[in-house]
């Protein structure tokens, strides 16, 4: 068969060798049999940097990395000896620059028609940068497994109980910590699914929480909470309380895989909570008695005509103060039975039209005294069953909010509507408004707000979380909506 190449007509199957060796990609070399290079092709040299010419005679344990030469003379003999015949190995070469470069080394020898080996002829493939692609994917892979098993470890060790759900709430994971308590709620076992019902109760310890309540449950809904607490256990002396947050787990598309809880048990900071509600609850009850003789004196000494006007001023003063200290201990009481056994109601049917129009009047002259234009929108009657003494509690705490956080010359605007089968009572100001950050916590114990605080308008930050767990009791709800400077508008919603 003749062949064709462009520097000439036909050539011999040497030349045609010559050639290939001359332009294949692949790097080439005849070695003797003693391991000296006889020739090597453009791609080898380059390979190593050096000059095909000056790497003749070269033995080739000259250009292999030191570390790799005892491997490839063991390997180089045992082919030329007839042994193997021929080897490949991964091998480091070394350029003329000293650097190292990785290779796939293939080696055949070459026999004569009488089966003598004349020579070698190797065949290298320079894989450095897969060999480094290789390096890095290790490295890489190490990572992630030393990574996934720190995670492991903190997963299982870990204080806070821990458990992975799927998007169809069948359980995947918990860890130890959430096994162990798994066992009060569930005494009889649990079957590995969301909203499984369970000695599972509300923050009274006695009502139980539906499916629909269920933290796992919440969580496979697609809910994502914080903070949510309950008790669990079926004795009350050996119950645990936790609190639960949950959150979605999805995949980099955005696809929901399931959701992640983590259980946090905090009996003994409930049990301190209620400790604390008992101390104060008993300290203020015992505080109320001896005010109530010492006003009870006061009154008719501030009522005796014999005593010189600069003495009954003064007691007037003390009385005023006293009064306040009163109304004081009354509030820290009741948050604290609040806290400690829930509000006790006594109800009745009760006009709060009336209610109502009493309240506004026991405020007027004190928004009169501010300069405030205080009115009331009323029908004509609404009776409610609910306990009189807390809903007036309510209206005038809402009520002298208002004055309190209403500059001269504002208005103040009561408004009392059935609507939708609920009564609603509103409260309307034009005062200093609450700012957005702060709207989420004027009904929680102490707070008080920057402004209130900054214009020193006195106040225990107490009002509104008396207002709220009295409206809470009735089974009604209160909502606020407000803005910096542009007034606040408190809406107290209870059922008829
Ligand atoms: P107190 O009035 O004793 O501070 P409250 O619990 O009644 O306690 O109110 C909590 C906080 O909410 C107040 O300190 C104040 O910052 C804010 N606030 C309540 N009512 C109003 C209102 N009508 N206008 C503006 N801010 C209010």
């Amino acid at each position: 068969m003749d062949v064709r190449s462009d520097d000439g007509p036909a050539t011999d199957a040497a030349a045609l060798w010559r050639l290939t060796l001359e332009h294949s990609p692949i790097g080439m070399a005849l070695v003797d049999l003693e391991g000296r290079v006889m020739l090597v092709n453009p791609a080898f040299a380059e390979m190593l940097g050096r000059d095909p010419q000056a790497m003749r005679g070269l033995h080739f344990s000259e250009i292999t990395y030191s570390d790799d030469v005892a491997d490839d003379v063991d390997q180089f003999t045992r082919a030329v000896s007839g042994e193997t015949g021929s080897y490949r190995v991964r091998k480091r070469y070394l350029r003329s620059d000293g650097a190292v470069v990785w290779a796939d080394l293939s080696v055949g020898v070459v026999r004569d028609g009488s089966g003598q080996p004349q020579h070698l002829i190797a065949q290298v493939l320079d894989i450095t940068e897969q060999h480094e692609a290789e390096q890095r994917l290790a490295a890489a892979v190490a990572e992630t497994e030393r990574e996934r098993q720190t995670l492991a470890a903190v997963f299982e060790t870990v204080g806070v109980g821990l458990l992975l759900i799927d998007a169809e709430g069948r359980y995947q994971r918990m860890n130890r910590r959430h096994r162990e308590t798994m066992s009060l709620p569930f005494p009889e076992g649990h079957a590995g699914a969301a909203g499984q019902l369970g000695h599972v109760y509300h923050l009274d310890g006695h009502t139980p929480l539906s499916r629909e309540e269920m933290p796992s449950y919440r969580a496979a809904q697609g809910e994502e909470f914080t903070d949510y607490r309950y008790w669990v256990g079926d004795d009350p002396l050996t119950r645990a309380a936790f609190t639960t947050s949950a959150r979605q787990v999805r995949s980099p598309s955005g696809e929901r895989l399931g959701a992640a809880l983590a259980y946090q048990e905090i009996t003994d900071l409930l049990r301190a909570l209620r400790v604390k509600d008992q101390f104060v609850s008993s300290v203020s009850h015992e505080l109320r008695t001896p005010l109530t003789a010492v006003l009870g004196h006061l009154e008719m000494l501030c009522e005796d005509e014999e005593l010189p006007g600069d003495v009954r001023q003064r007691l007037q003063v003390v009385r005023r103060n006293a009064d306040r200290l009163r109304s004081l201990v009354s509030d820290v009481l009741l948050v604290a039975r609040a806290g400690e056994v829930g509000l006790e109601m006594e109800r009745s049917d009760v006009d709060l039209v009336r209610l109502v129009r009493e309240a506004v009047e026991a405020a007027r002259p004190g928004a009169e005294r501010t300069g405030l234009d205080l009115t009331a929108r009323t029908p004509g009657r609404l009776v409610v069953r609910v306990d009189e003494r807390r809903v007036r509690q309510v209206v005038d705490n809402l009520l002298s909010n208002a004055v309190k956080y209403t500059e001269a010359g504002g208005s103040v605007r009561v408004t009392l509507r059935l609507a939708a089968g609920a009564v609603e009572l509103e409260v309307a100001d034009t005062g200093i408004g609450i700012a957005a950050d702060e709207l989420g916590a004027v009904f929680t114990r102490f707070f008080r707000g920057a402004a209130a605080t900054a214009r020193h308008i006195p106040g225990t930050g107490l009002g509104l979380e008396i207002t709220s767990s009295i409206v809470g009791a009735h089974g009604g709800s209160v909502a606020v909506s407000s803005e910096p400077g542009g007034g606040s508008v408190f809406t107290v919603t209870l059922p008829a």
